[in-house]
């Protein structure tokens, strides 16, 4: 059967390879994938069976269920002050993935340039090629905590460029973008009438009593942004595959026409368990972020134990990226030499660009045992070359 070209182009992520790699182990310990080991909360889980039995199992309109478009309004204004037109400004989608995904297809024209800072999320870069578009990579550099410095992305800008994406905190970073990059990075947006894609799925998974800087802070930057979130990560929920975005009218307004023709709408029992997520009372994702803190901080002291490795501890998300360059081992032969030797899975950096060479990353979603049981592995794997 014929293959398309864009077919052809894509693919898979070493992520997924090194996490199904890891699956004909026994007893590994496996740090590759960003799914929380925490439950979807049980008022969440009733909100979805109860959906069901009351027959809650049909279509929805293309852009969502309107009751849960005004709940995400809701919390949006609570959070920024912004208020966004829950008719017209706010697409609900299957996870954040399809919330970019109809963001590029709505925005791109093949040709058209979109600024990806580098190490990235794979995802990005694979769906700008997808749809025709051009990523153009800038690398962020550990000596400036891996934040996108305004001069680098005034530098990229060419006459073709129509958006940059920055996700905040960062996977597979865990940086944090601070007030004043973003000031930087907002002014330059206004100025080439570019859109930024703030991608903030881990806003939750902020560490040492952080406050967070969104986009929406700056002066007039809801016209120029489209802000992509979702229940995966904050409510524990990634396979309700349940997120939204929203946006100005003019261009959000024309998301339902692709939504038809992708998915229709999201699942509808999900979005109806998002409506309880979002409106309920419950203290579990301050509960997860301070587990996962604490979990960040054990991972952090046992990774700087180990001669050779070294590590920036990460401000938010559950992933540290550690530097191994001093072992002189490329990230894809580091990594499938200590899952053969020690059954120990961990992302090679260079899946997340020629930047993240030199790096593994590790995703720390399993509890503290664990994680001192991995990282003792990875030290004897180290000492052992
Ligand atoms: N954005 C980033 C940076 C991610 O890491 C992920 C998932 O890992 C997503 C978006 C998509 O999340 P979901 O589709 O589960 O909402």
């Amino acid at each position: 059967m014929k293959l398309s070209k864009r077919a052809n182009r894509i693919e898979p992520s070493l992520t997924r390879k090194l996490y199904d790699m890891a699956k004909s182990y026994d007893d590994v310990v496996d740090f590759t994938l960003g799914d929380p080991d925490y439950e979807t909360p049980d008022r969440i889980k009733e909100a979805g069976c109860r959906a069901i039995r009351e027959g809650r199992t049909k279509y929805s309109e293309n852009a969502g269920v309107l009751e849960l478009r005004k709940v995400i309004a809701g919390a949006i204004a609570e959070e920024t002050g912004i208020q966004y037109d829950p008719a017209k400004e706010i697409q609900i989608t299957v996870g954040a993935m399809e919330a970019l995904f109809l963001t590029l297809a709505c925005m791109i024209d093949p040709g058209d340039e979109v600024i990806i800072p580098s190490p990235y999320w794979v995802n990005y870069k694979h769906m700008v090629d997808f749809l025709g578009g051009k990523a153009v990579l800038v690398d962020v550099l550990e000596e400036n905590d891996f934040v996108l410095t305004p001069e680098d992305f005034r530098n990229a800008i060419t006459d073709k460029t129509v958006a940059v994406i920055i996700n905040s905190p960062n996977n597979p970073t865990g940086a944090v973008y601070g007030r004043e990059a973003l000031e930087g990075i907002s002014d330059i947006v206004k100025k080439n009438n570019l859109t930024i894609i703030w991608d903030e799925c881990y806003k939750s998974l902020l560490y040492d009593g952080a406050q967070y800087v969104s986009i929406l802070d700056f002066p007039d930057m809801k016209d120029y942004s489209i802000v992509i979130n979702s229940c995966s990560k904050k409510f524990s929920m990634t396979g309700w595959r349940l997120g939204y975005l929203a946006g100005p009218a003019a261009f959000v307004e024309n998301l339902p026409k692709i939504q038809e023709n992708v998915a229709a709408c999201a699942g509808v029992p999900s979005q109806y368990a998002a409506i309880e997520a979002f409106k309920g009372e419950d203290d579990t994702p301050n509960l997860m972020r301070d587990g996962f803190e604490k979990r960040r901080n054990t991972l952090i002291a046992e990774i700087r134990k180990i001669d050779k490795l070294s590590v920036k501890s990460p401000k938010g998300t559950f992933y540290a990226l550690v530097n191994i360059k001093e072992t002189g081992l490329k990230s894809e032969e580091f990594a499938y030499k200590l899952l053969e030797s020690q059954k120990v899975a961990v992302v090679p950096g260079i899946t997340y660009g020629d930047a993240c060479e030199g790096y593994i990353r590790i995703a720390f979603t399993m509890n503290e045992e664990k994680i001192i049981e991995g990282v003792r592995r990875i030290r004897q794997f180290v000492e052992s070359l």
